[in-house]
């Protein structure tokens, strides 16, 4: 296993692509040591070894990967940082047409994925006497859309599993952090799409998106705050989109 530095160490979960890629570098880049974990090896020991990061395997769905996988993280040192960010969504069907395989596949991803990953080092960063968990939800937790009720409703809920830390860190140091994005390029809607490329490019057709680089660079934001300062919530979007369902297409 790699030898931490001195560097803080940080883990970022669904590191393989798209915003946790983009956060692990991010976060490399502003002195941190990111310890990337997914699912797929390959991908996340390319970017782990570019920023000089760790790469570990992590499913968020499988509760024995999560506690392996924490092991792993507490050899390499004391974890100051959690992203919160493996998730995504699967299908935009109707509630008259739920899928009930789609809605497993979200909440297992986002909510209790998320849930198994702060429980397991949460206890961590309060020992490191400065740690920051940011999790990254979505403007789907905040609002609901046609054909977005598995997600949205899975959003939803990682979204007061995340906002309940604040109330039961107080007086803990550590820091809570959500941010909620609209509209990002990423391999998002191929996943949603189940690898229709065709389907998922239209998703961003005819605006200007965001794209990893801009949440990864409002993760790094919060997190290089100075630590008596609490960013509790952020929601960003493209200037195209007003709420999930309402675009500006050219
Ligand atoms: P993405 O490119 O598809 O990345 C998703 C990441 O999550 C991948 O690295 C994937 O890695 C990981 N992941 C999925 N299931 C996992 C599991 N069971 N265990 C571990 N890792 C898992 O999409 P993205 O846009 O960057 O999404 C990142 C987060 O942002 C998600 O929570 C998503 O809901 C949220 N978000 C996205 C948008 C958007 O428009 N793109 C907007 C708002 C919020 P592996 O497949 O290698 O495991």
């Amino acid at each position: 296993m790699t030898t931490p530095t001195e560097k803080p160490l940080v883990v970022v979960t669904g590191a393989s692509s798209g915003i946790g890629a983009a956060t692990a570098r991010a976060l490399a880049a502003d002195g941190w040591h990111p310890v990337l974990g997914a699912r797929r090896q390959d991908r996340l020991a390319e970017i782990a070894e570019e920023i000089g990061g760790t790469a570990l395997a992590l499913d968020v769905t499988d509760a024995a990967s999560v506690e392996t996988f924490a092991a792993q993280v507490r050899e390499l040192g004391t974890v100051r940082g959690l992203v919160n960010n493996a998730g995504g969504a699967k299908g935009t069907e109707k509630v008259i047409e739920g899928d009930e395989e789609h809605w497993r596949w979200m909440w297992e991803s986002n909510v209790l994925g998320t849930m198994r990953v702060t429980k397991a080092l949460l206890g961590d960063l309060i020992a490191s006497g400065d740690g920051h968990v940011v999790t990254i939800t979505s403007i789907a937790a905040l609002e609901v859309y046609d054909g977005g009720s598995g997600y949205t409703a899975a959003k939803h809920a990682e979204g007061a599993l995340h906002r309940t830390l604040r109330g039961e860190l107080l007086g803990e140091p550590v820091r809570v952090t959500e941010i909620a994005p609209g509209a990002v390029e990423t391999e998002f809607a191929l996943v949603r799409f189940d690898g229709d490329q065709e389907r998922a490019d239209k998703v961003y057709q005819g605006i200007t998106p965001l794209v990893a680089e801009d949440v990864a660079a409002t993760v790094a934001f919060v997190m290089s705050r100075p630590s008596h300062v609490n960013i509790d919530t952020i929601v960003l979007k493209p200037r195209d989109q007003a709420t999930g369902m309402r675009f500006n297409r050219r």
